[in-house]
């Protein structure tokens, strides 16, 4: 039976690949969830420069999902101007949610630097964690982080349903070694990255010249 928990994995998604998918789709039948949003970053605080503009971001990642109708994209970083930080997008989505549980997703190596993240504390009053390995990074806590997880830390779906925040669980994904960077430095220097991404958002790339 699927629950009631609305689940969240944010990104650049500059461009999607199958790294993003693949784990999105483990994530929402490991934990049952109905309501599994993609939710490309407007303007991301945390990077230099993004190399694509959201509207094509979210254009691949519309493509991507395309056939798969229980994976969602979420657009309010998108639509919003300014810096999107993720705590205020978490209380966006808290104040539609009521007290259903909110999953926030995110790889190994995003969580090992969510203490760089603003208010990060916050983030365990509006959502749960859920932390998905990834190759080449593993659990590597600055302290004050280490400890607010050892607390927060949960091994069972069950305990990230009876309550609507405030709990971590580490999950394992397929592990594809695959990212964004080394997509688009592929097709910087002229090779095919076929197979790493959607053939639908590759033809996308050609088409607008991205990277
Ligand atoms: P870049 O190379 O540009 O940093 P990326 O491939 O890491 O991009 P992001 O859009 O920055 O992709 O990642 C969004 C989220 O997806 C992050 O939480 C990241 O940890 C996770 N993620 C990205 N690639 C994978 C993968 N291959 N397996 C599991 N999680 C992934």
């Amino acid at each position: 039976m699927k629950n009631r928990a609305i689940a969240v994995f944010g990104g650049t998604f500059d461009p999607v690949h199958f790294g993003h998918l693949r784990a999105a789709s483990e994530v929402s039948e490991l934990l049952k969830v109905n309501d599994f949003r993609l939710l490309p970053a407007g303007h991301p605080p945390h990077r230099e420069g993004t190399w694509a503009e959201a509207h094509h971001r979210l254009a691949m990642l519309e493509l991507a999902l395309a056939p798969y109708p229980d994976l969602a994209v979420d657009e309010r970083e998108v639509r919003r101007d300014g810096p999107s930080f993720m705590v205020e997008t978490l209380q966006s989505i808290r104040d539609e949610a009521g007290d259903a549980p909110i999953l926030m997703c995110l790889g190994q190596d995003a969580c090992n630097g969510l203490n760089r993240w603003h208010r990060w504390r916050e983030i365990f009053d509006l959502a749960h964690l859920v932390v998905m390995t990834r190759p080449r990074s593993r659990p590597q806590y600055p302290e004050d982080l280490g400890e607010y997880i050892e607390a927060r830390q949960v091994h069972r779906t069950r305990d990230l349903m009876d309550a609507p925040s405030g709990r971590i669980r580490h999950v394992e994904v397929t592990q594809l070694e695959i990212s964004s960077t080394d997509i688009r430095r592929q097709l910087a220097t002229g090779r095919n990255p076929r197979f790493l991404l959607p053939d639908t958002v590759l033809a996308y790339i050609h088409k607008h010249a991205l990277y």
